[in-house]
């Protein structure tokens, strides 16, 4: 697969990116030359990393689980190739058994209701890209094959609750559904492992985990993929292939 050439005509929206794996995917795009939209749903906080971020960022005040703004923001937006869906949420690490409902509600608004909205409220803007792609930050612990896994067992018995997980198998399953609907259309919709990272999310990563940089380096491949790259994909930061 060959890089896109010409990324300097694109213009790309990180959702949640006024920090963590969110704002390192947006300093990439912007660093790449892209005029990026730095989604985050606090001004504030937003126009501080805006003005970190620097290159051609620009402020894109966006709730994904706020229909106004998701509305008031696509108004905002013109042209639209790039999509990364990475705002999102750990409202509980417990198990199934132990799952308090509201915590599970609030985690499906934000990573699979909001996915849903924002994607659709963007279509429009996407399908007039000559190279629409969509990115949706997933995790490893979304994945049945390694949920299920013996060797990879470890890897879960660190937290991440049954809320969290399915939501990102939720999302793993819109990816497929996304990219199958749109391929006509010459999008690529991908899903991203971006691995254990020290983030305000993870409590549980250590000093040895990974560093957000590293994650994001993985969506912004996914962002710039050739017309004769995947679609439908679940691929971990370093590109190998994970299974559903
Ligand atoms: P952070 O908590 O650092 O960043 C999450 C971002 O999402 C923040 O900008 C936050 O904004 C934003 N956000 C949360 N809710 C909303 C909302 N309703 N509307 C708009 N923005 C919102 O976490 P990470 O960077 O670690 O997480 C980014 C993505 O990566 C998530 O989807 C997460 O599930 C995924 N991931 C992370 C892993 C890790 O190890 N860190 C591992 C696997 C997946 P605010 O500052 O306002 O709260």
């Amino acid at each position: 697969m060959n890089d896109v050439a010409t990324p300097h005509d694109s213009t790309a929206l990180v959702t949640g990116a006024n920090k963590g794996i969110g704002k390192e995917t947006a300093r990439q795009l912007a660093d790449a030359g892209l005029i990026v939209h730095v989604g985050s749903r606090d001004p504030e906080r937003g126009r501080r990393a805006v003005e970190e971020i620097g290159g051609r960022a620009r402020l894109l005040v966006l709730d994904v689980t706020d229909p106004e703004s998701i509305a008031a923001a696509a108004h905002q937006v013109g042209d639209l190739d790039i999509l990364v869906n990475n705002a999102g949420i750990m409202a509980e690490d417990a198990p199934a058994p132990e799952s308090d409902l509201d915590a599970f509600r609030r985690t499906y608004e934000t990573n699979v209701f909001g996915v849903v909205a924002v994607t659709n409220a963007f279509l429009p803007a996407l399908r007039r890209s000559p190279r629409p792609r969509i990115v949706n930050i997933s995790s490893g612990t979304g994945s049945l094959a390694w949920s299920t896994d013996p060797e990879r067992a470890f890897a879960f018995s660190r937290g991440a609750g049954a809320a969290y997980r399915s939501s990102k198998t939720a999302l793993n399953a819109l990816t497929v559904y996304y990219a199958q609907a749109l391929e006509s259309a010459g999008f690529k919709v991908n899903a991203l492992a971006p691995g254990l990272r020290r983030t305000d999310l993870n409590e549980r990563a250590t000093s040895a985990d990974g560093d957000p940089a590293e994650a994001a380096a993985g969506a912004v491949r996914l962002a710039l993929l050739p017309d004769d790259a995947p679609t439908g994909g679940f691929f971990s930061w370093d590109g190998t292939t994970v299974p559903w």
